[in-house]
């Protein structure tokens, strides 16, 4: 296995990166903030990038105000800034690997079938169906009933389809190369923990979307390599996630950074912000007359 922060003298190099499929509030602010100020106790680099494969929600205007706002707080950031949309090659490269490796299907189903598959055998079997950790049904196998013609002849006719990962094929194959499958997790502190990662819990992942030849784990996980990226520091919400990267990292050979996951910012309320609660964004605190200062006090970022 390879530890990228553990070359002699690898710079330390940290990202943010956002969606812009919003705008910022202050749990991203946070975010942005910790990794830049970690990137700067490393003396390593600090970069942005944008994580725009999502055609339908992310929005040209959402990324200028993402800009906007990282240089209101008083960051700065490495140009030019990676595009996840530019680099769809990249992700189409690590999935031709995958494919060759016999770990990646075709799946033509609807979430709204797959729902209903779901419900089906829960009735059946009396009991609840298991959930990924986001709380979504493990997908329940429908393309893998299909007939192998069948499969071919709705490839051949076009029918736009998923790509999902074997999970059991893969994780056969990596424990077939005897790697044991954990990564570093770290604290600002400077304290480190082993932590074993268990990909099996998300079942058999997207790694291509229907809409777009690739999925957040795929490319965040190209990229991250690609990158040099030696410390992911991002919220906890994505903790669980870094099962199946570790896993795509150990199938695709990449190197594994560090990680750490931060709380999330809470509101007054103790929830989670989140622009469906109206949690406000960073801009409507600007609007209200808030500094920058202000906010970078408030998150813990003495200016
Ligand atoms: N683009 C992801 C988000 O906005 C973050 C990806 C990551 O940090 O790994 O939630």
């Amino acid at each position: 296995m390879r530890d990228a922060a553990m070359g002699a003298k690898a710079t330390p190099v940290l990202r943010f990166a956002p969606s812009p499929n919003g705008f910022l509030h202050l749990g991203h602010a946070y975010s942005a903030l910790l990794n830049a100020s970690l990137a700067r106790r490393l003396g390593g680099r600090f970069l942005l990038r944008i994580e725009d494969i999502d055609p339908t929600r992310c929005r040209p205007a959402f990324e200028e105000a993402i800009y906007e706002d990282l240089a209101w707080l008083g960051l700065t950031w490495e140009e030019p800034v990676r595009r996840q949309s530019q680099h769809m090659d990249d992700y189409g490269a690590a999935l031709a690997k995958l494919r060759e490796m016999g770990l990646l299907y075709p799946c033509f189903a609807s979430r709204q079938e797959i729902r209903a598959a779901v419900a089906e055998r829960e009735r059946a079997e009396g009991r609840p169906w298991p959930r990924d950790p986001d709380g979504a049904p493990l997908y329940p196998g429908l393309a893998r009933q299909l007939p192998a013609q069948e499969i071919a002849r709705r490839l051949a006719s076009g029918e736009p389809h998923a790509l999902r990962l074997d999970m059991t094929a893969a994780l056969q194959r990596v424990g077939a190369a005897g790697r044991e499958l954990s990564f570093v997790a770290f604290d600002p502190d400077g304290s480190e923990r082993r932590v074993v990662a268990n990909p099996a819990r998300w079942g058999d992942v997207v790694l291509a979307r229907k809409e777009v030849p690739t999925s957040y784990h795929l490319s965040v996980v190209v990229d991250d390599a690609l990158q040099g990226v030696t410390h992911v520091v991002r919220g906890q919400d994505l903790a669980a996630a870094t099962d199946v990267h570790r896993l795509l990292q150990a199938l695709l050979d990449l190197p594994v950074p560090r990680y750490h996951h931060h709380p999330l910012i809470a509101d007054e309320t103790g929830l989670k912000l989140a622009k469906s609660r109206g949690s406000p964004a960073l801009r409507d605190l600007r609007a209200a007359g808030i500094g920058a200062d202000e906010i970078r006090r408030r998150l813990g970022f003495p200016a």
